[in-house]
């Protein structure tokens, strides 16, 4: 398997693929596509009858197009869904019951990747959004390639273990990315560095040249919440992700807007909340020096280096017992809330997604969010303020995006029209 490089949810030849069928083999493999999307996006809960009914088809055709996935070792009919993923409900089912189009268990797996400055996990998602964990490494922040080096070397291994399951590799990387380097990222050595081209390297048959996608991890973490998440079904969202700074997204569709780069929603370098000392990013008086790891450390007095995160969730945990962790952590959550106001009047989203330092400062002070969103909010929002909505992905957000960006680029009738048959699968 070998998807064109550089294929992802912002090329737009991803898309292309779809309302072009013009003969019957091109409008079959398009249907093949949207059926499987389907079983994908429905987490494999759906019955086959509730998804001919979502996608329009005559039941004959899609017994016809289930048939032939199944016969691809695409899906597995089962008699009932298998284990339901977090985020998603189980179907009530009406009617005469029908199979429930699921996860072949030789079906297609996307690897994950979440690269960090100080660690990384790899997980291995099916079909239907179920996600195993393959290893997860804590390192010192000091080598950004040792940590690459690494990190292709346990790839390789697990690209070996699922042999041509493997669909293609998503990178989550900690940085700004700009036709798919690190621009800016929190390691020195990262810098400039293109990671699907070092992970993609081809050395043989288990090589993944081609097969690796790389995005900013709060671009995936958005993403994520958009497909399996708190902003599920929402036509247009805002997602903010907080770690050491701020990052985020707009999502339209479910699809991210990614800017004309690739490198838009760095909401964290925006000076909303009125400041103007220099920040680490080479711009003055930025969000993420008022909110977020930076902005809790700063006003505990702490040094913003190192082990940040665990020290800034140590300072969120001691608010409800220590005085000044609670003043700290309040001030932090009120300039959190009166960024997402000022977000909230430029990009006019119907809800906002908080993940990673931004749920547990909502759930820790949503008083002083709620505050400071509603004085930026101009007034005619403040009737009906969209929803903020922590993530309840937890940890898995950006590989779960990282997994996503793979399948938006498999589940098309080109990405298809890639998949081995099973005679010629090697695993
Ligand atoms: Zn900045």
């Amino acid at each position: 398997m070998r998807p064109a490089e550089g294929q992802a949810w912002h090329d737009r030849s991803v898309r292309k693929d779809e309302g072009a069928a013009t003969t019957s083999a091109e409008l079959r493999a398009h249907n093949l596509a949207r059926l499987l999307r389907a079983v994908h996006d429905g987490g494999g809960q759906l019955t086959r009858a509730q998804l001919t009914r979502q996608l329009s088809l005559a039941r004959g055709t899609a017994t016809v197009l289930v048939r032939d996935l199944a016969g691809r070792q695409l899906i597995e009919e089962l008699s009932s869904p298998a284990g339901t993923p977090a985020g998603l409900k189980a179907p009530r089912t009406r009617g005469r019951p029908t199979g429930v189009p699921s996860a072949h268990p030789r079906g297609p797996v996307a690897l994950a990747i979440d690269l960090r400055d100080d660690s990384f996990t790899m997980a291995a998602f099916e079909l239907t959004g179920r996600c195993t964990v393959l290893d997860r490494q804590e390192r010192e922040a000091v080598s950004g390639t040792g940590m690459l080096a690494d990190v292709a070397t346990r790839l390789k291994g697990h690209r070996r273990q699922f042999g041509d399951r493997v669909i293609g590799v998503g990178v989550a990387v900690p940085s700004p990315v700009s036709a798919g380097q690190m621009v800016q990222p929190t390691l020195p050595d990262w810098q400039d560095v293109e990671v699907a081209g070092i992970l993609g390297a081809d050395d043989g048959d288990e090589g993944l040249a081609g097969l690796v996608l790389a995005g900013n991890d709060a671009t995936l973490a958005g993403l994520a919440e958009a497909r399996r998440g708190v902003l599920r079904g929402v036509p247009v969202a805002l997602h903010l992700h907080v770690a050491t700074g701020i990052g985020g997204v707009l999502l339209s569709g479910g699809v991210p807007v990614p800017g004309a780069h690739g490198s838009a929603g760095e909401f964290g370098h925006m000076p909303l909340t009125g400041g103007s000392e220099p920040c680490r990013c080479g711009s003055v008086g930025c969000w993420e020096l008022d909110a977020g790891a930076r902005g809790l450390l700063r006003a505990v007095g702490q040094p913003e280096e190192g082990d940040r995160m665990v020290r800034a969730e140590q300072v969120i945990a001691a608010a409800a017992t220590d005085p000044g962790c609670g003043q700290t952590v309040e001030r932090v959550a009120e300039a959190l809330g009166r960024g997402i106001g000022a977000l909230v009047n430029a990009q006019d989203p119907e809800a906002v997604g908080l993940s990673g330092l931004a749920a547990e400062v909502y759930q820790a002070a949503p008083g002083a969010v709620q505050a400071g969103y509603l004085a930026t909010l101009m007034r005619f929002r403040r009737p009906e303020p969209p929803a903020l909505l922590p993530s309840t992905l937890g940890d898995l957000g950006a590989l779960t995006g990282a997994s996503e960006l793979v399948f938006d680029a498999f589940l098309t009738a080109r990405g298809l029209g890639r998949w081995p048959a099973p005679e010629e699968k090697t695993a």
